[in-house]
């Protein structure tokens, strides 16, 4: 048997339909983000695509927290939370962040990914019966979760509570069910009805389960999220966040009831069986969610970046999908194209977006997903979208009035 040959021709694959994944080899430089040094090209780029949407990886609060656990603590956990490697850290970064959200209690993850799939696929597959409603456009971590449970799935279509309705109407009352879905979608930058669906998972008796991961740090008066900003935190059964994205660090969380973060802690195996976060990352992470509760320039810099960056992109017709987030998809629709363009912006420009293409957003669909940061200032902006104007003009593109 040759191995080797399998594989290379799984891979050959993805080259020939455009989704193999090129990895662009960055050095962030502490305290000039976005700027970052890119190897392949050997300068320094603007980073147009972070999930560090708020520049909170490099912000001083965070960075001399980290400094001082290490320093305190140590490299390491020294263990699974069960086995030596509960710290301090870990258990007053679940506080602030039950605090946080309104809840009893928070359990920690050493990712996003994890706490989806821990504790989607623990609540689904060991509550009897359990029935999961799941939206379309779902996290792979929640699908993967599911799929692990080895519940029974219904995907409703996306933010679609006529067809949630109807699927929910289909089972008995009495038994468990969990709807999964998002606050802020990642690649549309669409936000779900929150609210109806919290209606109708109090009229057919089912458990929410809310992806803040897009919003955290971003939204509410103290960057809870969506859930927040709406008034709406208490009637989620779970909300489940990242620490890697707004909060700059790494590490995922839910908070919910006791007996439900009890539940994952002691039935979850990806929770259980892992090496707990290294203490100066749940140190950082509690920095960080500590100052964003208290400071909302971030929120409203990044406000101010994403409605100029609209505004300018409006001005010469370069098509975006409009949504009330801070995602702005510049709509491509080809992926040879997407790559050619962000090849182009990169090389000539020295802008960084990598293009978003199948099997992460439809065929038909590519883009160029833009994040601007409070970091990205106008003048950046202005660079961005004169770049982007002029490839639209050499290849003839379509804008969307004629600028
Ligand atoms: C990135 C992401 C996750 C995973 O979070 P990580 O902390 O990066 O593992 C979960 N859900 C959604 C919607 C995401 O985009």
């Amino acid at each position: 048997m040759n191995y080797d040959a399998m594989f290379q021709s799984a891979l050959d694959g993805l080259r020939a339909d455009g989704s193999y994944r090129y990895f662009a080899e960055l050095e962030r430089h502490s305290g000039q983000f976005p700027k970052a040094y890119h190897y392949g090209l050997g300068r320094d780029v603007t980073v147009w695509c972070s999930n560090d949407y708020l520049g909170m990886g490099q912000h001083p609060d965070v960075l001399k927290a980290m400094h001082a656990a290490l320093d305190e603590t140590g490299a390491g956990a020294g263990g699974t939370r069960n086995i030596s490697g509960t710290n301090h850290y870990h258990v007053e970064l679940e506080k602030e962040l039950a605090s946080l959200h309104g809840k009893e209690s928070a359990l920690l993850f050493n990712s996003g990914y994890l706490s989806n799939w821990v504790t989607l696929g623990t609540i689904a597959g060991r509550l009897r019966d359990c029935v999961v409603l799941s939206d379309a456009l779902n996290h792979a971590s929640m699908i993967e979760g599911i799929r692990h449970s080895r519940a029974e799935k219904q995907i409703f279509r996306h933010n679609d509570v006529e067809d949630l309705e109807e699927r929910l109407k289909a089972f008995p009352r009495d038994i468990p069910k969990i709807i999964a879905f998002e606050s802020v979608y990642s690649m549309e930058g669409d936000i779900a009805p929150i609210e109806a669906i919290c209606d109708l998972a109090d009229k057919y008796g089912a458990m929410t389960y809310l992806d803040e991961v897009h919003a955290v740090g971003m939204y509410g008066d103290q960057g809870a999220g969506i859930a927040e900003k709406l008034g709406l935190s208490h009637r989620l059964t779970v909300i489940e966040g990242t620490l890697g994205k707004g909060y700059g660090v790494v590490g995922g969380y839910i908070a919910a009831s006791a007996p439900l973060c009890d539940f994952v802690r002691s039935f979850g195996s990806g929770f259980i069986f892992s090496t707990a976060l290294p203490p100066m990352v749940a140190a950082g992470a509690l920095a960080s969610v500590r100052y964003l509760r208290r400071s909302s320039a971030e929120r409203e810099g990044q406000q101010r970046a994403v409605a100029y960056l609209r505004d300018a992109l409006d001005r010469v017709g370069i098509p975006h999908i409009l949504n009330p987030s801070h995602i702005v998809p510049v709509m491509v629709g080809d992926a040879e194209l997407c790559r050619a363009l962000s090849d182009e912006l990169l090389k000539r420009f020295g802008h960084y977006i990598q293009p978003i293409n199948y099997p992460t957003v439809p065929r038909g669909t590519e883009r160029l997903r833009i994040t601007p940061t409070p970091l990205h200032s106008n003048e950046a902006i202005d660079e961005l979208v004169d770049a982007l104007l002029v490839l639209w003009q050499e290849r003839q593109l379509k804008r969307s009035h004629a600028a």
